[in-house]
């Protein structure tokens, strides 16, 4: 089983990823820590997403993104079905993402969009803390009490992604909303959209998704 997830920032469509590669042993990739990851090497192809996710809080051009997105699918040895978390998200890439899965001889099967209001996402967001050093992520006021806090996990220092300022959460959704909303509308056309009210609990998101998955 081949999957997309999409949701507005901060809809927990991370967590979600994770919960349906354990379940359904799958390859999961997200998109944006595998963007991050290259934007935070000393290279000029870093620089350049650097400065598109932090500076310009824009979506990486199509082209980058594939380039990155075959060298992750190379760690998939096993071909494992693959769960893409964030991906695709604009209406070019979803020819891209069909075009990857026919070279690995897969089809994609559903794609998941975890919904919450634009009000719920920014409050999310301000909350959303992570380590500078083993990149755990938190929650303000769940698993940790203050900004200041260290990291719980390692005693490194916590910090919030550089995009999730109160700014670059606003201009991400609106980028959902003009550019990632018709991706999901077009799943919804061919029949493969399975549509879930994020706000509700992590457990409950997940039990409702694995029922649509398995109907
Ligand atoms: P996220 O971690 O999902 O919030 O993504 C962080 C940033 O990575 C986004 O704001 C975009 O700049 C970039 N990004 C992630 N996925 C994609 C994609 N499929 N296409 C273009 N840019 C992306």
């Amino acid at each position: 089983m081949n999957l997309v997830i999409l949701g507005p920032q901060g809809c927990g469509k991370g967590t979600q990823a994770k919960l349906l590669e354990e379940k359904f042993d799958l390859f999961r990739i997200e998109m944006g820590e595998a963007l991050r990851a290259v934007a935070n090497g000393d290279t000029p192809f870093g620089k350049k997403i650097y400065e598109t996710i932090n500076v310009k809080r824009e979506l990486v051009s199509s082209d980058l993104v594939i380039e990155v997105l075959h060298k992750e699918l190379q760690k998939n040895i096993n071909n494992k079905d693959v769960v893409f978390d964030g991906f695709p998200r604009r209406l070019d890439q979803i020819e891209v993402a069909e075009k990857i899965l026919a070279e690995n001889g897969k089809i994609l099967n559903k794609a998941i969009f975890v919904n919450i209001p634009e009000t719920e996402s920014i409050i999310r967001i301000s909350k959303r803390y992570n380590c500078a050093k083993c990149q755990f992520r938190f929650i303000l006021g769940k698993d940790i009490k203050n900004p200041t806090d260290s990291c719980p996990e390692c005693q490194g220092e916590i910090q919030q992604r550089p995009d999730d300022t109160p700014d670059g959460v606003r201009k991400r959704l609106a980028i959902f909303a003009s550019e990632t909303l018709p991706v999901i509308n077009h799943y919804r056309q061919v029949g493969k959209l399975i549509e879930v009210d994020g706000t509700k609990s992590v457990e409950k998101v997940f039990q409702e998704i694995v029922k649509e998955l398995e109907a």
